[in-house]
């Protein structure tokens, strides 16, 4: 069966390849699949200083891994491409400049410090005056010759100044939105880049897709987008909003890092199975009877239905993700199918390659080689708080040395020897430490024992998700941060990194 179904799920390259990311593809793939349609993945990586290759590059391995395939994408191609954003900016200036002529949109020549002053003042009186409108109504005369002598400028979007926007959502219908409420949205950035509005519209629009199943933090924006269909003459698709991912806390807050493994790199390095994750993102959205959970990709798609997503928030429960999975290793797998797959894992000939020269000195017998490399095939190593200690400082204080590491790891893009040690030595450094003295809390978060293999060769094998993971459970094996702390903590970075 074909249809004419297109979705697509269009991740921005800007970090850890996020479950929610897997989530939102899982539904789009499910959709598509069901109704002979086709899944496209574009990469929206127009946050110039935030988009990274690398990130890109581990946004499609994850999904590959999961086995969530696309039909159209930048390796693949296909024949709505490019399908990378920052290869189609002609698009979206042309897009930009045909808002400008039918008045739809404006351009606006505040530089940075005049917005700022105004954000400033409007924040001071607590009103929502949209300040960012001075320019709204400029002759287009002097805008034209202003842009063409060369002054720098944004182009916004005029928005309606009173009445209301109605937008539809497949799952829970009429939303209403007071246009009071929206602000004249920048489309086009002073560098010629479009924000992620302009850019999303015109590409859903040319991608030729028909439905936008994707999280629901992008309902506001909906209002925005419908206006631009209509501006451009275009017929919007529909939309569909998926209830986003919950901690498992009494809040149910919004699924962080924090709280929560969210790399997808984490859950394959911990040794989740990708059958098993993708059957319990798909139990996010739709609800299975008690002992009716486990369930094959391809059974998902057949009785999918797009309108049964249930809208209650969705708590991912790291503990139910481990039951489940335990299930799919006993009653999926033969030992040799086992076998195979802890080979694929981490006992793999390259992996042991890499762990072999860094046990080899520190061995008396070949039996030793368990002790002493067990925590290279371990999630957590539950360190003990005692040994976390850091020559000098009270506790409080290490915690706040252990976060500064976990961030400053966190900014890495890539994961080898020279950025690893060029980072811990910075930081060393800059907490004017000796790094023997340094090291030593890290040593105990990433092996589990004060002395083991080089800690930075062995957090390169164990590779950026279980070494940040580590350093989380240390930060917490010692108390963990209160907000506040967490605050204080964020200054004590920035003040130590202000050169
Ligand atoms: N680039 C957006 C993101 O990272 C896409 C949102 C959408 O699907 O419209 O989530």
């Amino acid at each position: 069966m074909t249809s004419n179904v297109r979705v697509r799920v269009a991740p921005s390259p800007t970090g850890d390849p996020h479950i929610g990311t897997a989530y939102q593809a899982l539904f789009n793939y499910a959709f598509a699949r069901r109704h002979g349609g086709q899944f496209v993945l574009r990469i929206e990586d127009t946050d110039r200083e935030r988009s990274h290759v690398s990130s890109e590059r581990a946004i499609l391995d994850s999904l590959r891994w999961l086995g969530l395939q696309w039909d159209e994408g930048p390796d693949v191609g296909g024949p709505h491409g490019p399908y990378r954003q920052s290869e189609r900016l002609e698009l979206y200036q042309d897009a930009a400049y045909r808002l400008l002529e039918s008045g739809h949109a404006y351009r606006d020549f505040m530089t940075r410090e005049e917005l700022q002053e105004l954000r400033q003042r409007e924040q001071a009186n607590k009103t929502f005056e949209h300040y960012e409108r001075r320019d709204r109504d400029l002759p287009s005369e002097e805008s034209e010759a202003r842009a063409a002598a060369g002054e720098v400028h944004t182009v916004r979007l005029k928005v309606p100044l009173d009445g209301e926007c109605t937008l539809q959502d497949l799952l829970r219908g009429e939303i209403r939105r007071e246009w009071a409420i929206v602000d004249d949205q920048v489309l086009l950035k002073s560098d010629g880049f479009p924000t992620y509005h302009l850019a999303n519209v015109v590409d859903d629009h040319e991608m030729g897709i028909t439905h936008v199943i994707r999280g629901e933090e992008w309902i506001n924006s909906v209002p925005k987008h419908l206006l631009l269909y209509t501006a451009l003459g275009w017929e919007p698709p529909v939309f569909c909003h998926l209830p986003l991912l919950r901690n498992n806390d009494a809040n149910k807050t919004k699924l962080s890092k924090r709280k929560n493994p969210t790399s997808i790199h984490y859950f394959r390095d911990a040794g989740f199975l990708a059958p098993c994750l993708v059957n319990y993102l798909a139990l996010m959205g739709i609800s299975r009877a008690e002992g009716e959970e486990k369930m094959a990709l391809g059974d998902f798609v057949d009785d999918f239905d797009l309108e049964d997503v249930s809208l209650g928030g969705p708590v991912f429960d790291i503990d139910k993700l481990r039951w489940l999975n335990a299930r799919y290793i006993r009653e999926d797998l033969s030992p040799t199918a086992l076998r195979e797959a802890l080979r694929e894992w981490a006992l793999s000939d390259e992996n042991l390659d890499r762990i072999v020269p860094l046990a080899q000195p520190r061995l008396q017998t070949l039996s030793d080689w368990g002790h002493l490399t067990a925590f290279f095939f371990a999630d957590d190593v539950a360190p003990d708080p005692e040994l976390l200690t850091l020559k000098g400082k009270e506790p409080a204080e290490i915690v706040s040395i252990l976060q500064i590491v976990t961030w400053r790891l966190e900014q890495l893009r890539e994961w080898n020897l020279e950025a690893l040690e060029e980072t811990l030595r910075d930081c060393c450094d800059r907490f004017e430490l000796k790094m023997r003295d340094f090291t030593r809390p890290l040593y105990v978060a990433i092996s589990g024992s004060a002395s083991s293999t080089p800690l930075f060769d062995s957090m390169l094998v164990l590779g950026p998700d279980l070494s940040r993971m580590r350093l989380r459970r240390a930060v917490d094996a010692l108390g963990g941060l209160s907000k506040k702390r967490l605050k204080a903590t964020e200054k004590q970075m920035q003040a130590l990194w202000r050169d």
